[in-house]
Order: structure tokens, then C-alpha cells, then sequence
């Protein structure tokens, strides 16, 4: 007892000359190593950090923290559930919880989306879906369909299939081995649309390029498109009117899968469940994670349209329809968190609260319009988006911002190039909305022009 007070007391919590071990994800290691930015608990809306700040969180952690931080619910359900079942594996043997939360996730998805495979994350979810979409085909007596059609500024996650279909070059320079078979449409921005307020009204007829990449690689080789109906990672682009409904009707005239990829738009964040609900255009599979467990425990999800999950059931009986499948798929505590978090966004109807802050959300991120620093404004339910004019330096400013709302502002946003992208909890109010916009327009302030 004594040996381990010493060491509280005398030990910082993390000691700045030991963080070599740990080798960052999508961070620069060694500029953060130099002056870390620790966040040590959290509660509610907030973050504190290492030396004692409470830092407003502007982006869910990352797109996942929908209910908040520091949920009891979800505590208590993770800590009963590894009491009654720590573990135990769904491959030819079942448990009570996937099933339970399979049942309660299909009551929020569009009509037809009614089966789920369990995965561990949003990178595992695309490489499924991609897989299923390929298998599909083939079970269909269509195996020359292999192909995908992604789209520029899409973010799929970083495994093989996620970032090849993906349209971020700076997630694919790097690895010179993209499965093949792979194109992409171009992003739906379009010059004219800066500071439109939620769906821009121009931009559906981008959607018709698919018709001349139809016409390139010809839909018997075509197994599906796969799209971000909100855009994140990429700088967050809201789908201009009808575009999706564009792509619906053209993937469904050539027998081509619709992906949607809702990893960061599901589960309320544009006021519905899914932005599938919210623009009432049902794909053939949607993959999620993020705020299925409210970012507390990794689990992601698949939902397969009915005529998918019946094209493999008709098989033979004893086989394994869908030879694919994680250790943790379905793991009993993520779905008891799954659950849990679920209950949260139903008691409190969160989903409805982040439509009914839209407006409120929409006027003040747009009151920074008049900051000359700022190019573009964009934003639809609780996601924002505030784009700087470049420096000499692409990102350069976005970075300041986001270091200036850190340590000065004590808020927490993301920065991605130029473009300051938010997404706070959706138990967010009014009053954070303001303090959120106040500490950015006061970071922003202070670039040169
Ligand atoms: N797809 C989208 C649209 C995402 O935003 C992300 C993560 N930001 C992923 C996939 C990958 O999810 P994960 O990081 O959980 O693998």
C-alpha cells in the first residue's frame, strides 16, 4: 500500500519521458510526443484534461460519444454482462445478447434492412460488406461482378478493401497494394454551393456519371457502389438534393449493389437513425460502428437487405452460408453495451433532440460566416463543418485552430486539412452550441489575412 502511494504521489500520471512505446494511430508521433495533449476522464460534454482543464468535446471523440461520456447505463451493462458471460464465440454456437440486439437494431432501419453481421469496427464493417457484395453476385450466378465503384474524398476505413475504395490519396500513397478492379466517382462538391445550409440544391446530376463508368467497365463486372451519404473524414460534403436518390435508381437498373457507409451518420447524428432514414433511400447493405456503443466498447455492424440474406439462405442446409467472421463477432459485452446505449437514445430521445438543435446548430456555425478566414461553411443534423481559405501551408491553419481551440479555447475540435470538422454529442444544448462557436470564431480570429 504504501510503495503504491509513493508512487501516486510522487510519480506524474504519465511521465512525458516514457510515451515511446506507444505508437499512435493517425497521429503525428513525434510533434505530439514533443508536447503531449493528454485527456485523462470525461463526463457528460466533457473532456478534463491531464492538467485539470474540462474541455468542451466538438466531436464525440471521434464521431462515436453520442449519448456522452461517462454513461452509469453503459458501466453497469459492460460490468454485468462480463459477470454472467465474458465471452463466448458465435461461430456454431449462439448466446443470448447479438441476438437480442440484432432484433432491436432492425426496428430503426429502413424497411428491408433486416438482417446483421456483428464485426468489431468500421474498417471491418466495409471489408464485410464488400465481401458479401462480391458473394452475393456470385451466388446469383454472376461471379464475373467483382468490381467497386467508390468516390473521391470517400473514407472507408484503413484496411485493404476500405482504403482502395476509398478517395483519399493520402491513405492509399503509401501502400502499393489496393485490391484491383477498383474506380471512382468524383465528390459531390460543386463551386457555387459555399454556404449552403444543409443539402446543397444543385449537384444531383453528378450522380449520372455513374452511367459512363456503367458504360466503361460494364455492369456484369460491377458488384457495387459504395458511398458516405454524409461525407466525413474527407472534409464533411453534404449530398446535394436527389443525388442519392440518383445513385439509387441507377444501381437499380443495372443489378449493382448500393453501400451506404453511415459509420459516423448513424445512430442520430443527422436526426433520424440513419441518413438513410433521413433521405429515405434504402441501400442494399449499410455498414456502421462509432455510436452503436456510444464509442464505449468496438463494435460494428452490417445490415443486409432481405433479397442479400435470402440469396444465402437458399443454399444447402448444412453449409456455412457466409464463410466469414471475427473472434469478437457478436461478443456478449459489446451487445450488452450496444443494448444499454440503445436504451439511452430511445429513453432520451437523442435522435429527435439532434434534429430539434439542427436549426440552432445550423444559424450558429454559419455565424462565422462573415470571418474572413473562413471559405465554406456546411452542415446537416449535428455535423459541421468550418473550411479555411489555405495558407502557404495546406493545413497549416486548420492545425492552429485546432492546437488554439485546445489549449486557449478548451474545446475540443478536429482538424482535417483546412476544414474544422464537428460533431459534439447530441446531448449537447444551446448554450455548449454557443460556447463552441465562440471558442472557434476566437481561434480563427487570430489567422492573418
Ligand atoms: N467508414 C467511415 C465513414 C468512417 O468515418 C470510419 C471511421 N472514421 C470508418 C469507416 C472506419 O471505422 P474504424 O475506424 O472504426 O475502423
Amino acid at each position: 500500500l504504501s510503495i503504491i502511494s509513493l508512487i501516486q504521489n510522487e510519480t506524474p500520471i504519465m511521465p512525458w519521458n516514457e510515451l515511446d512505446a506507444f505508437w499512435m494511430p493517425f497521429t503525428s508521433n513525434r510533434e505530439f510526443k514533443s508536447a503531449p495533449r493528454m485527456l485523462t476522464s470525461a463526463q457528460g460534454m466533457h473532456f478534463t484534461s491531464d492538467d485539470g482543464r474540462k474541455i468542451l468535446d466538438g466531436t464525440a471523440g471521434l464521431w462515436c460519444v453520442n449519448a456522452g461520456h461517462g454513461r452509469e447505463e453503459i458501466a453497469k451493462a459492460a460490468y454485468d454482462q462480463l459477470k454472467e458471460l465474458d465471452f463466448a464465440s458465435a461461430f456454431q454456437m449462439g448466446h443470448p445478447r447479438p441476438f437480442q440486439l440484432a432484433e432491436r437494431l432492425i426496428q430503426h432501419t429502413p424497411e428491408g434492412l433486416d438482417h446483421v453481421f456483428f464485426t468489431n469496427s468500421g474498417s471491418e464493417s466495409v471489408e464485410t460488406a464488400l465481401k458479401i457484395a462480391v458473394a452475393y453476385h456470385r451466388l446469383n450466378g454472376n461471379g464475373s461482378k467483382t468490381k467497386f465503384i467508390g468516390r473521391e474524398k470517400g473514407y472507408h476505413g484503413t484496411n485493404l478493401g476500405g482504403i482502395s475504395v476509398g478517395g483519399l490519396g493520402s491513405n492509399r500513397k503509401d501502400f502499393n497494394c489496393l485490391i484491383p478492379g477498383v474506380d471512382h466517382l468524383q465528390h459531390t462538391w460543386i463551386k457555387g454551393s459555399e454556404f449552403t445550409k444543409g443539402q446543397p440544391a444543385k449537384g444531383a446530376e453528378l450522380a449520372d456519371e455513374l452511367e459512363s463508368l456503367i458504360a466503361l467497365h460494364s455492369a456484369d463486372n460491377i458488384a457495387a457502389v459504395i458511398v458516405e451519404p454524409v461525407v466525413g473524414a474527407g472534409g464533411v460534403f453534404i449530398p446535394p438534393q436527389g443525388y442519392l436518390e440518383r445513385l439509387r435508381e441507377i444501381t437499380r437498373q443495372h443489378d449493382i449493389l448500393l453501400i451506404f457507409d453511415e459509420v459516423i451518420t448513424g445512430f442520430g447524428r443527422i436526426g433520424k437513425p440513419f441518413a438513410a432514414n433521413r433521405f429515405q433511400v434504402t441501400p442494399d447493405l449499410l455498414t456502421t460502428a462509432k455510436g452503436l456503443t456510444n464509442g464505449a466498447i468496438p463494435m460494428g455492424a452490417v445490415f443486409a437487405h432481405n433479397k442479400i440474406h435470402q440469396a444465402f439462405m437458399n443454399g444447402p442446409e448444412s453449409s456455412i452460408e457466409l464463410f466469414h467472421g471475427y473472434t469478437y463477432s457478436g461478443h456478449p459485452v459489446a451487445s450488452a453495451v450496444a443494448l444499454a446505449t440503445l436504451d439511452i437514445y430511445q429513453h432520451e430521445g437523442l435522435f429527435e433532440q439532434a434534429l430539434a438543435l439542427e436549426h440552432c446548430w445550423q444559424e450558429g456555425l454559419h455565424s462565422l460566416s462573415d470571418l474572413k478566414a473562413v471559405k465554406d461553411i456546411r452542415n446537416i443534423g449535428l455535423i459541421g463543418a468550418v473550411e479555411l481559405h489555405p495558407g502557404d501551408q495546406p493545413g497549416q491553419r486548420g492545425k492552429q485552430v485546432f492546437l488554439d481551440c485546445y489549449w486557449q479555447q478548451n474545446t475540443l475540435v478536429r482538424g482535417i486539412g483546412d476544414t474544422l470538422a464537428l460533431s459534439p454529442p447530441l446531448i449537447i444544448n444551446e448554450q455548449q452550441i454557443h460556447q463552441l462557436v465562440e471558442a472557434l470564431r476566437t481561434a480563427i480570429s487570430k489567422i492573418p489575412t
